[in-house]
């Protein structure tokens, strides 16, 4: 048996963890400090690689650095593959007077791509957003 911890608490453990390694350079490695974090003391709490992602992106707490594979692929792009936010795509005015998208970008974290090339999230860095 385990435990779903609650959003606060994940992003609390988030906070932790970055203020205590300063960069974490995998999703794995954030879930496993995580989750180490969160069931100090005993519990036995899980969570995914990608809601703690999630997580750190929308609560502000983490600044992300993505690495990234292009591969070659045109496609149209819904949504941010790094937190699902939505993807605001950059236009050109052709000589012709048509406008074509050139790439997006996400409106929430750091993640943009081309249009013709998309970049696929192939690792992530975290550190800890620093306050003014
Ligand atoms: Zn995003």
């Amino acid at each position: 048996m385990y435990s779903i911890p609650k959003d606060g608490d994940i992003v609390l453990a988030i906070r932790n963890v970055l203020a205590r390694y300063k960069v974490i350079r995998s999703q794995r490695e954030l879930r496993e400090r995580v989750e180490r974090e969160l069931n100090f003391g005993g519990g036995n709490f899980h969570a995914g690689g990608t809601r703690i992602r999630m997580l750190a992106v929308i609560s502000g707490v983490a600044t992300l650095k993505v690495h990234t594979k292009t591969d070659g692929k045109a496609g149209r792009m819904d949504s941010c593959p790094v937190c699902r936010g939505e993807l605001k795509a950059s236009r050109n005015m052709t000589v012709y007077g048509k406008t074509v998208t050139v790439g997006y970008r996400c409106a929430k974290c750091e993640y943009w791509t081309g249009a013709d090339d998309i970049r696929r999230p192939s690792r992530y860095e975290f550190r800890l957003r620093k306050r003014r």
